[in-house]
């Protein structure tokens, strides 16, 4: 199918392309990579009636770290960042997670911002977000602010953005100095969306846990921190027992749907074993 019909705007400075979203408020889309918006018109989902292409602006392509932050412009392809070596060095889990999106081509044209504003719940930056606890911000006429990632995702394929806002930069914590981190998913074939997938951080001193993180996707609209499993694994051993224990927390304490990819019970015993097996890797322990 061909999309339906569309005015087109090409800004060539971030405030022509607030003024634009501003006017059009409901009635525009922006057009970052295209990789989901495009399918979605040709499909007839998606019918606005003006698109803005933000390609064109100059500045939204960097990567930087910043007081203890990744930061990534709206417009840093997938493919830029997942062979950043800052990005490689200092949020390995992000690293590896962008690794899993889609194919190559997918990941040339996609975008950091456009990912994130998508909001797909088997997405994997929106998984690292939550997990980590990042933040974007976003911008409009009215000024910027700053939105966590705990609060950014409020259901399927929705975000906190108003219609007005353009999501200009993204931000990850770097990795707390000796944490150790897994990422696994599990997808039907190499480059689908995931089914299920799991995103977790340890921090252990005199053979305790004293920190983790436990962010799953695939189960319901948003990705989420698995927090029992996460209270349940500090201050134990953090050993196979313990990360056992964790993942089975963390399959029955989230909200899991099931759809036409795989029941809810399908779903949660693959929660469980994506969980135990990143547990694993960031334990130091082979399954
Ligand atoms: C075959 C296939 C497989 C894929 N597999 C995966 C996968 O395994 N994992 C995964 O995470 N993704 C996957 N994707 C999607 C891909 O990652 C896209 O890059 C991503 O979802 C959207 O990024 P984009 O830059 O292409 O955004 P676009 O398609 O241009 O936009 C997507 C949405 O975000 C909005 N938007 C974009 N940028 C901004 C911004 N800066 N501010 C506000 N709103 C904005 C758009 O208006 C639109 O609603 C796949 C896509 C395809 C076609």
């Amino acid at each position: 199918m061909k999309p339906p019909p569309f005015a087109y705007a090409a800004p060539g400075t971030r405030a022509e392309a607030l003024a634009l979203l501003a006017r059009h408020g409901y009635d525009a889309k922006v057009l970052a990579g295209g990789q989901s918006l495009v399918p979605a018109l040709n499909f007839r989902l998606a019918r606005p009636p003006v698109l803005v292409d933000i390609n064109g602006i100059p500045g939204l392509d960097a990567i930087a770290e910043r007081d203890g932050e990744l930061s990534f412009g709206a417009l840093v392809r997938h493919t830029d960042a997942e062979r950043s070596a800052l990005v490689a060095r200092r949020c390995p889990p992000l690293a590896k997670a962008i690794g899993h999106i889609g194919h190559r081509t997918i990941r040339n044209r996609g975008t950091i911002g456009g990912s994130i504003a998508h909001a797909d719940p088997a997405a994997e930056l929106p998984l690292v977000m939550v997990a980590l606890g990042g933040r974007v911000n976003a911008a409009s006429v009215r000024g910027e602010r700053w939105i966590a990632a705990s609060d950014f995702f409020t259901g399927y394929l929705a975000t906190a953005l108003e219609p007005d806002e353009l999501l200009v930069e993204a931000r990850f914590p770097v990795l707390a100095s000796g944490a150790t981190w897994g990422f696994q998913e599990y997808s039907r074939r190499s480059g689908d969306f995931a089914l299920a997938a799991a995103c977790v951080t340890l921090s252990r001193a005199g053979g305790k846990v004293t920190a983790c993180s436990i962010g799953v996707a695939g189960g319901g609209p948003v990705p989420v921190r698995a927090s029992a499993a996460e209270r349940a694994l500090i201050g134990t051993d953090g050993g196979s027992g313990a990360c056992l224990a964790a993942a089975s927390s963390a399959a029955s304490g989230i909200e899991i749907d099931g759809d036409i990819h795989g029941s809810a019970a399908y779903r949660r015993s693959l929660v469980e074993t994506v969980v135990r097996r990143a547990l694993w890797t960031a334990a130091g322990l082979t399954s």
